[in-house]
C-alpha cells in the first residue's frame, strides 16, 4: 500500500489520520514533538531541517501523500510561536519533501481552519506570503492570539492556492481541509483559557448540526482528498465545519 508522512500525528486530528491510513493499510511515518517517529520542534529551524532529513531518510523512494498538520490554537503566547509552526513550520516541511510527493504522483492536505476567512490582519498575512517570518513575527506579539491563528490559516489556503498549477505540473494534488471546531487537545487548552474559553463555548454551541466536531470526521476529508477518489480535486479548501462557514458567510462565494 501507500507510504504517507505528516507533522502532528501524535494527537488529535493528526492521530486520527495517523489511525486512519493505518488502518487503510498505509505506512505512516509521523513528525512531532513527542510520540513520534521523527521528534522534532518545527518553531525552529533546526526542527525543520529535522524533520525533513528524517523523512527522506524513512521514505527515499517518495510519498503516496504528505499533511503538514501540527499546528497551535490562538491561546498559546508568544503569539509568534503559532506563526512559527503553523505557518512557517507547515510550509518548511511541506517545500522540502514535495519532491518526493511528486516521486510518486502523490497528494498534500494543508489544514487550515474555518476560522481563516474570518477577519485577518493585511499586512500579516502578506508579510507571512512574503517568507518574511521575522518581521511576520515581530508584528503578531503585538496583535492578539485569534489574528495570529487565523492570518496563519489564511496565508496556508493563500500560499496552497498560489501553488496549485505548479504541483500541478509535477503530478502534485494540493488542498487545504478547512475544519470547525473540533474536541482535541488543542480546543481543550483553548476552553480552559480565560479570554478564549467562553468564546470557544458559545461558538461550539452555535454549530449548525449541532456539536463541535471528532477528530475522526476530519480525519475522513483528510483521508478522501489524500486518495484517488478525489483524483481530479486540486486547489480547493474543503470546510469540514458543521455548517459553520455557511452560517456565517453564506454569499461570500
Ligand atoms: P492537537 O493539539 O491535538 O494536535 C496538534 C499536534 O501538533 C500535537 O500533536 C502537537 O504536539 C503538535 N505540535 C505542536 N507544536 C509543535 C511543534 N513546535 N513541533 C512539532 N509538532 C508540534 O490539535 P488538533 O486540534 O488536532 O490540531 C491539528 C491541526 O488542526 C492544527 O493545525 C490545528 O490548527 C487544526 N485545526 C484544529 C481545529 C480544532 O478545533 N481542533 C480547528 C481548525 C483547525
Amino acid at each position: 500500500m501507500g507510504i504517507y508522512a505528516m507533522t502532528g500525528g501524535a494527537t488529535g486530528i493528526g492521530a486520527a489520520t495517523k489511525a486512519q491510513l493505518i488502518a487503510e493499510g498505509h505506512q505512516v511515518i509521523v513528525v512531532d514533538l513527542r510520540d513520534a517517529d521523527i521528534e522534532a520542534d518545527l518553531s525552529t529551524a533546526g526542527g525543520r531541517q529535522a524533520a525533513v532529513d528524517g523523512i527522506r531518510a524513512a521514505a527515499p523512494e517518495g510519498l503516496d501523500g504528505f499533511i503538514p498538520c501540527a499546528g497551535l490554537g490562538p491561546s498559546v503566547t508568544p503569539h509568534s510561536l503559532i506563526t512559527k509552526v503553523n505557518y512557517f513550520g507547515a510550509l518548511a516541511v511541506t517545500e522540502g519533501v514535495k519532491d518526493l510527493v511528486a516521486k510518486r504522483r502523490g497528494s498534500i492536505v494543508m489544514i487550515s481552519s474555518n476560522s481563516a476567512p474570518m477577519g485577518a490582519d493585511a499586512n500579516y498575512v502578506d508579510l507571512l506570503l512574503a517568507g518574511d517570518e521575522e518581521a511576520a513575527c515581530q508584528l503578531i506579539d503585538t496583535l492578539d492570539g485569534q489574528t495570529a491563528y487565523g492570518g496563519s490559516k489564511l496565508a496556508l489556503v493563500r500560499w496552497m492556492r498560489r501553488n496549485t498549477v505548479a504541483f500541478a505540473q509535477s503530478g502534485v494534488r494540493i488542498n487545504a481541509v478547512a475544519p470547525g471546531i473540533t474536541k482535541t487537545p488543542l480546543t481543550d487548552k483553548v476552553y480552559a483559557d480565560p479570554t478564549f474559553g467562553q468564546i470557544m463555548k458559545d461558538f461550539g454551541e452555535s454549530v449548525p448540526l449541532g456539536s463541535v466536531g471528532r477528530p475522526e470526521q476530519i480525519a475522513e476529508v483528510i483521508c478522501f482528498l489524500l486518495s484517488d477518489k478525489a483524483s481530479f480535486v486540486t486547489g480547493s479548501v474543503f470546510f469540514a465545519d458543521g455548517g459553520h462557514d455557511a452560517m456565517l458567510r453564506p454569499d461570500e462565494f
